[in-house]
């Protein structure tokens, strides 16, 4: 992780209790997408994931059974076995990785092993850019915490909505 981003995730540890009420705000509106969308376009447009690699290193995808079956095909291997290797069962009965780091991530520069077939949910992390935001605000609280991009998103959002 680069210096901005440490900033980043430190001052949203700092700032816990307030970005959980600016997004518990948020969360009552019904017309936020734009504002995301916008945030999302201009925060990555300068964030440079492979500097970074927190989501794989810390969290773990859920693994779609269409996720699973194009991944264990992609190695070559048995849907079984793949499960059996890589992934577990968590409370919610979602697959999700047996370790941390994610198995498939490479430490040294952070790139993806499988990065053509990953999970849909790898794809579409940290969310900010989908539809009807308002019903992911404290999985975009919880965000904060975890990928600098999101922390930057909730800094602009405290200065626009307060
Ligand atoms: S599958 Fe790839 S993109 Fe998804 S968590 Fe693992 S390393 Fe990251
Ligand atoms: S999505 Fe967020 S946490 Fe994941 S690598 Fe990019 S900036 Fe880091």
């Amino acid at each position: 992780m680069n210096d901005k981003q440490i900033r980043f995730l430190e001052e949203a540890r700092r700032n816990v209790k307030e970005n959980k009420k600016l997004f518990n705000r948020l969360a009552k509106k019904k017309k936020i997408d734009d504002v995301f969308h916008a945030l999302h376009k201009q925060v990555f447009a300068k964030t440079d994931c492979l500097t970074c690699g927190n989501c794989c290193r810390t969290t773990s995808p859920i693994f779609r059974d269409v996720d699973i079956e194009r991944i264990a095909k992609h190695l070559g291997m048995r849907v079984a076995d793949f499960t059996d290797k890589y992934l577990h069962m968590d409370e919610m009965s979602d697959w999700v990785l047996n370790s941390s780091p994610c198995s498939f991530l490479n430490l040294e520069d952070n790139s993806c092993n499988i990065y053509e077939v990953r999970p849909k949910a790898c794809r579409e992390y940290p969310h900010t850019d989908r539809k009807n935001m308002n019903q992911i605000m404290s999985l975009t609280f919880r965000n904060t915490l975890i990928c600098p991009a999101v922390a930057e998103m909730a800094q602009s959002l405290k200065l626009t909505e307060g």
